[in-house]
């Protein structure tokens, strides 16, 4: 692929994945690609320059890939929000719906302190349904949330009408 300064063109689209009629948005090549998955980086942290972050709580399990770096470029702590039965120590968990079902995810009950201001990280907003449930796992102990920032946001599904209704802030990089 001919190098590019939009994060979009490094996505790559899989028709009917994981399962038909599904149009699923593969961060994989963006991840791949050196100067896709660092410009992906700057570009998630930039509205953030200046403000206090603490910790950077990613989502499973892209959001692991993206919060590991923001992280380290911000010299913060990475914790890790599970699905259910994962993480090895005590926990607290959140249960949220699905299309077909609910899911359950779950944060250490130790993994972030009263008053710590939290970036929260994930791949791709859609329903909201999975980063609610994450930002309630970090109010619940206690944090603050200071924004959620996503590599993309498919704004048809409301997620971020969603967060913005709770008093967000999302940052998505592209729809
Ligand atoms: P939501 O809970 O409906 O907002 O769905 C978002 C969650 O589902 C995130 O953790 C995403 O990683 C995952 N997800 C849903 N659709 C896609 C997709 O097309 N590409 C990558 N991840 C997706």
């Amino acid at each position: 692929m001919p190098p590019s300064n939009s994060v979009k063109d490094y996505i790559r689209t899989i028709v009917d994945f994981p399962h038909e009629g599904i149009m699923f948005r593969d961060v994989t090549t963006l991840f791949a690609d050196p100067r896709g998955f660092r410009m992906a980086i700057d570009q998630l942290l930039h509205p953030y320059a200046g403000q206090q972050i603490d910790k950077v709580v990613g989502l499973e399990a892209r959001g692991f890939i993206l919060g590991g770096a923001i992280a380290h470029q911000l010299s913060k702590g990475f914790v890790p929000v599970r699905k259910k039965g994962k993480l090895p120590a005590a926990t607290i968990a959140e249960e949220y719906q699905l299309e077909y079902g609910e899911a359950v995810i779950e944060i250490h009950d130790d993994a972030l302190s009263p008053g710590e201001k939290v970036l929260l990280v994930d791949d791709l907003l859609a329903t909201g349904g999975t980063a609610e449930a994450g930002i309630r796992l970090c109010e619940r102990l206690g944090a603050q949330i200071v924004g959620c920032a996503f590599i993309v946001d498919l704004p048809d599904l409301g997620g971020r009408r969603r967060l913005e209704a709770l008093g967000i802030e999302v940052h998505a990089l592209c729809d």
